[in-house]
């Protein structure tokens, strides 16, 4: 069969077209194989739950110091009010009874007032816990939605360039007509289709030809289609 320079030319040219393909494609499946977004949305699942579990106990904390005060506040006015009983009581039964309560109200006011102080601190140091998650939280949501955007605006250049080559790829085929797009075809769907032969190395398997292999090759009129013995691929020897 006979091949035009032009004809050797496009060949050499679809090999080159397939290649960048074939990054094109590894690039989109990395993309959206997509460890390292994988990676942040781990990481900010972890940190939702820890903000959630953080804000879980800091409202629970303050539901229990809201009772506590309360129950301080009761205590506070049956204090007065027994006070006031006591001011203008004059049965000493009644004034025993009363004082008797009001030893048992001071104990009791004594005890929430403890109670209370232990949950003002703990809502401290809750908050400072919750404040210090929620702003890593925030950071890791950032991040995350940051590499998304990243990685969605990338996936659509890569594309676009992918379908740019494609259409390149498809015009230069059509343009080397069936009989050599079909051998073509043929090694392409087994390795490197098509290479040039520069200092006796084929360039598609870079094999070092011998020396009866080159003779043969030069022997051969310059427009007849010649192969490489070592892989099959079309050689192009201008
Ligand atoms: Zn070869």
């Amino acid at each position: 069969m006979k091949i035009t320079q032009h004809q050797s030319e496009s060949i050499l040219n679809l090999v080159q077209l397939d290649q960048t393909v074939y990054q094109l494609q590894s690039q989109i499946q990395a993309i959206i194989g997509g460890a390292d977004v994988a990676e942040l949305r781990v990481q900010y699942s972890a940190l939702a739950a820890e903000f959630l579990t953080a804000r879980n106990q800091f409202e629970s904390n303050q539901t229990e110091l809201e009772r506590a005060e309360a129950d301080l506040a009761t205590v506070e006015q049956r204090i007065s009010k027994d006070k006031d009983r006591l001011n203008s009581s004059s049965s000493a039964k009644d004034i025993q009874g009363i004082e008797s309560e009001l030893a048992t109200l001071a104990k009791r006011k004594s005890e929430l007032e403890d109670a209370e102080l232990a949950l003002l601190e703990n809502q401290d140091d809750l908050q400072g816990q919750l404040d210090e998650i929620g702003i890593r939280h925030r950071g890791a949501s950032d991040a995350l939605t940051a590499a998304e955007s990243a990685a969605e605006a990338k996936l659509l250049e890569l594309r676009a360039e992918l379908d740019r080559i494609a259409n390149d790829r498809l015009q230069l085929h059509a343009g080397i007509g069936t009989e050599l797009a079909a051998i073509y075809d043929r090694r392409a769907a087994k390795g490197v289709a098509a290479g040039r032969l520069i200092g006796g190395q084929c360039g598609a398997c870079r094999m070092q030809l011998g020396a009866v292999d080159l003779d043969h090759l030069h022997a051969a009129a310059a427009d007849d289609l010649v192969y490489c013995p070592e892989c099959q691929a079309v050689l192009v020897r201008q």
